[in-house]
């Protein structure tokens, strides 16, 4: 069989020796060299390309059905936390969450440490910890999971919750979580935790900065991506539509990967909306133009006159 291998940034390293594996079991194995954001972004133009009629996608879990006429096979990577090092990063975080007075907390992580969950929380009970666990959004499998794209599981737990805790290293899915309470990151990776809700209402803040500059925009780039798990063209049409009612041109454009230097060629647009990843204008320092998430249409259009 034609198998297309598929790995994300932080798992190319073990390309090699999965091609290795299915080609001693007889099958001619294709690696995906294109960046690789997540379950969204799985590479069927290339497996097309070449004919393959498989891919195995590693690293997350499955994001949503697929029509497609290859199969996918997901293998979600999960990175099992020693006894000790589990303990010495939670310690860290309960020293934190006691120093605050804090009681009722909820948890999340990512798919890597869902397996770890039930421990996580053993460990914050015994300390004393109420912890809430919420389920999130269509894309997610399991309760106290998120993605980037997905924080409900911690929005809803804020609700009831004094503080949210992140288990997991990085500061992408984090950074997601919102400021509605305090977040706390426990981190395995640095064997420590920090708070990040600052640098989270900084996020906010700028998101805010390029609503009131886009508010003041004439010419309108709707982006629409085309991975398969974040094209959402029926979105893009209506941003266009209703754009063009508040008197605005507005003109879709198209690509699999939103860059910045490409976008920058274009000196006809004032501000784009982006119907792809909604965390794409996290990077705002990248864009020269404002960026603002579909998400945002609604709040834009109340300030366009
Ligand atoms: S849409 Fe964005 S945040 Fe969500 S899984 Fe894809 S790359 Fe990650």
């Amino acid at each position: 069989m034609k198998i297309m291998l598929q790995f994300p940034e932080g798992l190319k390293r073990e390309a090699l020796a999965y091609a290795k594996k299915y080609a001693s079991e007889g099958h001619e194995v294709f690696i995906s060299s294109s960046a690789c954001y997540g379950a969204c972004d799985i590479c069927l133009d290339e497996a097309r390309a070449v004919g393959a009629q498989k891919i195995i996608h590693f690293g997350h879990a499955e994001f949503m059905k697929l029509k497609s006429d290859i199969e996918i096979e997901y293998v979600p990577y999960e990175q099992k936390i020693d006894g000790k090092t589990l303990q010495a990063t939670l310690y860290a975080a309960i020293s934190e969450l006691k120093a605050k007075k804090f009681s009722k907390i909820g948890l999340v992580t990512t798919v890597q440490h869902i397996r770890q969950y039930a421990d996580i929380k053993a460990i914050l009970e015994k300390a004393g910890f109420e912890i809430l666990t919420e389920k999130g959004g269509a894309h997610v499998r399991h309760p106290g999971q998120m993605l980037g794209c997905d924080s409900i599981a911690a929005q809803k737990a804020a609700k009831n919750a004094d503080a949210i805790l992140y288990f997991g290293g990085g500061r992408f899915h984090p950074l997601g979580i919102g400021s509605q309470k305090p977040v706390l990151c426990a981190d395995p990776f640095q064997v420590n935790s920090y708070w990040i809700t600052d640098d989270i209402i900084k996020l906010e803040k700028r998101k805010k900065g390029a609503l009131l500059a886009a508010s003041q925009a004439k010419r309108f780039g709707i982006l629409v991506c085309t991975k398969a798990g974040q094209m959402n063209l029926p979105g893009a049409r209506l941003a266009k539509k209703k754009l063009e009612e508040k008197g605005k041109t507005a003109v879709l454009l198209v690509s699999n990967e939103i860059n910045p230097r490409a976008l920058d060629d274009f000196n006809s647009f004032d501000a784009y909306i982006s119907t792809a990843c909604p965390r794409i204008g996290d990077d705002h320092d990248l864009y020269s133009k404002p960026v603002l998430d579909l998400a945002d249409l609604p709040r834009l259009l109340s300030l366009l006159v």
